[in-house]
């Protein structure tokens, strides 16, 4: 039997991401009986070590990106915003508010402040933040110079005192964005996400009413007012992205604008970071966005958020995070079982079957390293209680737990392959489940069109993983995913990626950051083609590709980001906005490109459909 996909979560969280894989036929991995390696998707809320990078193998995945602090700092998103700034201009990057990074910045922030008091008078109004800290903590808003007291690294930002507010309420949204992959640069928003209440009315007569100036739920959950039902708000502090979209068309209010304006803003931060970051095709990351709209439709970018909340407060985040999580793991495009993985681990047991602590191991050196450090780490204290096991007892005990978990999940799902259920809702993912396997299968090492010999490579940086990825005459059926049937895949710049993260002394293992991961779609969802290059879908859920946006961001994203070009396609879009974006829907030639702008283009949701008045 083919190996259930394997998902691992560090600190035991996050519980929806459990619930999400447990539902879709995933297993948890149990550190007490699986190998180090015995894993497809590793999670967790902080950043993994360089080494858990380098290390990656070809099924693995994890949930973060290396070096995206550049945006999830308070302070390195308010620098590389200034940096953007004085290179593209402001007309651009308008959409944070002026930011001073205190105690360096402050003459320069007291000059602003004087400059204002003297043009603008009194009511200009700050707001101070903690650079390293979230939920809305150590945040105030202050008015007066005097009242400005830190002890910390702080940022101290204009605050945006004329945000829109429903029945008196302020808010701001949570913007879920998927970076799939940042060479090429490849960008999905999901079209649900919430909108986050402040729980007393906005009034700049009371500064210090955190109730009534943040909108964190953390701290709203602790007011007298959470459980209240408030005018046209509700009870609690949230609703989803569709009801507010729903509040809007029902004020005849035109939204296209507005989305398209957080799209930019969404991309133009991540081109603040997307050249430094290195290539991980094996890796993903979600973003939460802040962003708050003012009176004039404005949106303004407050912070990025490096792993949002995935907890489930209330009613409106079930709705969101379990839908956003599932489709994430779309996105990842894993089919339902890993037989790469399986027979790594099954042709390694029965053909090394003494890597048993009294044995020898002939196996990979980075096999039986992870087995020796297990080893020495349960020697210590468990040779009595958990015996090593052989091969067979392993696979006894491995299909024991499937079974149990299998008996865990209810009757209808377990005869539901995940694929159907969401195949049903028109998903996109991977439905091949079988390919043979393959010279093919190195394809998912190398890129197509690296240009390099493969094997060459292979046998210089990675013997020992050659004995069951190299064999061409596997008579093994594969289901893996990391395969590679696109001749025109972007490439992935593996000459760079190596030079990105340095070989290790054994030279075992190729870098991860040259590893491909595969298309995610096939059969009938194949990409457009355009030229020769690999168009990412449209749409996976409810995730919908915001970038590249055109062809011309397309052909720039491919190979080294081209910046300028982005830049200057954005300026484009942006006039072109500007002018109507009616006019931009109407014109045929631009109309492919704008449309992926749009907040679900081909399919738009219907707002009957998610919105159920209460
Ligand atoms: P945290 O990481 O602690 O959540 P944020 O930057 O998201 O920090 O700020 C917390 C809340 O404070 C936001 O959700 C928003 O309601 C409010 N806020 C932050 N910055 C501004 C600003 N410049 N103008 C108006 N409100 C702001």
């Amino acid at each position: 039997m083919a190996a259930s996909l394997v998902f691992r979560l560090h600190d035991r969280g996050p519980e929806v991401v459990r619930e999400v894989l447990l539902e879709r036929g995933w297993e948890e991995y149990d550190e007490e009986e699986q190998e180090e390696e015995d894993w497809n998707l590793y999670w967790r809320g902080s950043a993994f070590r360089n080494s858990e990078y380098h290390n990656l193998w070809p099924w693995q995945r994890l949930n973060h990106h290396p070096k995206t602090v550049g945006i999830t700092r308070k302070d390195c998103l308010a620098r590389n915003l200034r940096r953007m700034r004085a290179t593209f201009g402001s007309a651009l990057y308008d959409f944070s508010p002026t930011a001073f990074i205190l105690p360096n910045d402050y003459t320069r922030f007291l000059a602003e402040y004087n400059r204002l008091r003297v043009t603008r008078g009194p009511s200009v109004y700050w707001i101070c933040k903690p650079v390293d800290l979230s939920r809305g903590r150590g945040i105030f808003v202050f008015e007066d110079i005097k009242d400005l007291v830190y002890d910390c690294s702080v940022i101290v930002q204009r605050y945006i005192s004329n945000p829109l507010l429903i029945s008196g309420y302020k808010f701001d949204l949570r913007i879920y964005v998927c970076v799939k992959s940042f060479h090429p640069l490849t960008v999905y928003i999901h079209q649900e996400g919430l909108a986050r209440f402040a729980t007393e009315k906005y009034d700049l007569s009371s500064l210090h009413n955190l109730f009534a100036h943040l909108t964190n739920t953390s701290i709203n959950k602790l007011g007298p007012f959470y459980k209240t039902e408030k005018e046209r708000v509700g009870q609690g502090c949230k609703w989803t992205m569709s009801k507010f979209r729903h509040f809007l068309h029902s004020q005849d209010i035109n939204e296209l604008l507005l989305w398209q304006r957080i799209n930019n803003i969404v991309t133009l931060t991540l081109l603040t970071i997307a050249p430094s970051v290195p290539s991980c095709p094996n890796c993903v990351e979600l973003f939460g966005f802040d962003v708050l709209v003012d009176v004039r439709f404005k949106p303004w970018l407050l912070e990025v958020n490096y792993s949002p909340a995935l907890t489930l407060d209330c009613q409106a985040d079930i709705t969101v995070k379990k839908g956003l999580i599932s489709d994430l793991i779309d996105l990842m495009n894993y089919t339902l079982t890993d037989s790469l993985r399986e027979r790594a681990y099954q042709r390694q047991e029965y053909k090394q079957p003494c890597f048993h602590a009294n044995q020898p191991s002939h196996a990979t050196p980075e096999l039986s390293k992870a087995k020796e450090t297990k080893r020495k780490r349960s020697s210590g204290h468990t040779s009595q209680t958990l015996p090593l096991l052989n091969p067979l007892q392993q696979h006894e005990k491995r299909t024991q737990r499937q079974s149990r978990q299998h008996a865990s999940v209810p009757a209808y799902r377990r005869h539901l392959l995940p694929v159907d259920l969401h195949a049903a809702r028109g998903r996109i993912i991977n439905t091949t489940a079988t390919e043979t396997h393959t010279d093919r299968t190195l394809n998912l090492i190398l890129s197509p069109r690296s240009g390099t010999d493969v094997s060459a490579v292979n046998r210089r940086t990675c013997p020992a993983l050659a004995p069951w990825l190299m064999d061409s005459r596997s008579p093994h059926v594969s289901e893996v995913t990391n395969r590679d049937d696109t001749e025109t895949e972007a490439e992935t710049d593996a000459s760079s990626s190596i030079r990105d993260i340095p070989l290790r002394g054994q030279g075992f293992r190729r870098p991860a950051a040259s590893w491909k991961l595969p298309d995610i779609h096939s059969g009938t969802h194949r990409p457009a083609m355009k030229k020769g290059q690999h168009v990412p879908p449209l749409r996976v859920g409810g995730f919908i590709r915001t970038f590249p946006f055109n062809a011309a961001t397309l052909r720039a994203s491919q190979h080294h980001l081209d910046v300028r070009t982005v830049i200057q396609e954005l300026h484009k879009l942006t006039a072109q906005l500007a002018t109507s974006e009616e006019d931009v829907r109407r014109d045929t030639s631009a109309g492919e490109d704008f449309d992926s702008l749009l907040w679900g283009p081909k399919d738009p949701p219907l707002l009957s459909q998610h919105f159920k008045p209460t």
